[in-house]
């Protein structure tokens, strides 16, 4: 077993990444022994966890300006691998940036990564945040073993060997069973992948040979402004190194960022270069702002049978949607067994789109989408803005019901609630 000790992750902000979203605490309190979180959460009324706060909403905010928001950023980063079992276990506050180097020196690597390793891991696996590939399941699905401080400050495991189905309810917790201390992840063997990208894939060769693009490299990601209906870019992750076969698009001749204007530099390196996992897996670079900055993000999922129809869909209202957008994505992910995943039980199509950052011109055109996408029924990702009713999210999720009595279950007292909790889940009063 091999400890790696960092420092304390970048300090947390007030608001979220985006800024849309201003904490109603004034500060985040931060912790520097994990005793001392522990007698924090024992002590407190109320209790939310800040991972990095690149969520959209408002899923990590204290309840109210009384409520405590805690910080993991303060407490040791501890990254323990072991080898043997290829497995790794993570402090509550480590970031994937981070994560990813320590398991890449000891030859292992993590099945999938999202576009970005600036988030944190604690706070990514709690809302289902997931990367692309028809065989990659989303970042949670790596977890083995959850640990966190429970509502009386006390230590609790859920384990996958051990927890059952109670295991796949406790892993994307949206934060509202406890302070996760550390995670258990199953890794694989470090691996390289070379990133080729390919422009202007028209929608009907994308929606003619959907299975064999998205089947045609490890991960692959399809980007569209919705100005036609065409996708800009289409970005292959392989393993093989050979150059790859992909009749649908002209092959790029420079590095390209998705978001059009923004510089490449800020990308994982292109243009077919082999490297390793952790530098292809994400589109963007750790040292760089991802994406844009100054943006909003919502995403769909859909089950992976309604893809054509959902790409369908979106081009019926594109008119709509392109004024305010940025960028869009398309990406696949596996079915897993977790209860509030967005893949829960379906192999998945995720339909990401990156706004605009003027909620006000962009929510109208949210509830159309969601109008559009309803009857091939899709699920929010709970870390980016969506309108839908809790009625809709408990039809699309069918562990839902069974989520709200673990968390009662768990924390009777709703020390880890706060106003998104009440509003997703309002049983939970
Ligand atoms: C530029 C950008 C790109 C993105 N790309 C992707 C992508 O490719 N795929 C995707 O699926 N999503 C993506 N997202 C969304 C992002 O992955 C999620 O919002 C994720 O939750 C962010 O993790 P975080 O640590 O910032 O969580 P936060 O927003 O800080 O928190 C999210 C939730 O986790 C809880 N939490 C955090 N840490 C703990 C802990 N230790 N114990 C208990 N609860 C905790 C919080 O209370 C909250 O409920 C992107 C976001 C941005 C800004």
């Amino acid at each position: 077993m091999d400890t790696f000790t960092g420092g304390p992750v970048t300090e947390g902000p007030t608001t979220n990444w985006a800024g849309n979203i201003t904490f109603s605490a004034a500060a985040p309190h931060r912790p520097v022994t994990w005793d001392e979180t522990r007698g924090l959460v024992a002590g407190a009324r109320r209790v939310r966890v800040l991972g990095s706060g690149h969520s959209f909403n408002d899923i990590a905010d204290s309840d109210g300006p009384d409520g405590t928001l805690l910080s993991l950023s303060g407490l040791p980063s501890d990254i323990d691998v072991d080898t043997a079992a290829r497995t790794v276990r993570v402090a509550g506050g480590v970031r994937y940036a981070e994560l990813a180097r320590a398991v890449h020196e000891r030859g292992l690597a993590l099945h999938t990564m999202a576009s970005l390793p600036h988030i944190s891991v604690a706070g990514s696996v709690a809302t289902g945040t997931h990367g692309s590939g028809d065989g990659q399941g989303s970042l949670a699905t790596a977890v083995r073993a959850v640990e966190l401080i429970d509502a009386a400050g006390e230590l609790v495991t859920y384990d996958r060997r051990k927890g059952g189905d109670r295991f796949d309810g406790a892993v994307v917790s949206l934060g509202a069973l406890g302070v996760v201390t550390a995670l258990t992840l199953d890794l694989v063997p470090a691996f390289e992948l070379r990133q080729d990208v390919f422009n202007d894939l028209p929608l009907k060769a994308a929606t003619d040979h959907f299975d064999a693009i998205t089947a045609s490299a490890y991960s692959v990601s399809l980007f569209t402004d919705w100005r036609a209906p065409r996708f800009n870019q289409v970005w292959l992750k392989r393993t093989e190194s050979g150059e790859p076969e992909f009749p649908w698009a002209r092959p790029a001749k420079e590095p390209a960022h998705p978001v059009p204007g923004m510089p490449a530099v800020h990308c994982t390196p292109q243009l077919g270069q082999m490297g390793p996992w952790h530098d292809r897996l994400p589109h963007f670079r750790a040292e760089f702002t991802p994406s844009s900055g100054a943006e909003l993000q919502s995403e769909y999922l859909v089950p992976r049978r309604h893809a054509v129809a959902a790409l369908h869909a979106l081009n019926g209202i594109r008119r709509e949607m392109a004024p305010l957008l940025l960028i869009a994505e398309v990406r696949t992910v596996a079915a897993d067994r977790l209860w509030l995943s967005p893949a829960h039980g379906r192999d998945t199509v995720a339909l990401h789109f990156t706004w605009v950052p003027d909620m006000a011109a962009v929510e109208p055109v949210l509830r159309i989408v969601e109008e559009r996408l309803a009857p091939l029924e899709a699920r929010p990702h709970w870390g980016k803005v969506f309108t839908m009713s809790p009625a809709t999210l408990r039809e699309r999720w069918p562990r839902l019901g069974d989520f709200a009595e673990l968390a009662r279950a768990a924390d009777p007292d709703g020390k880890f609630r706060n106003g998104y909790l009440r509003r997703v889940l309002p049983e939970l009063g």
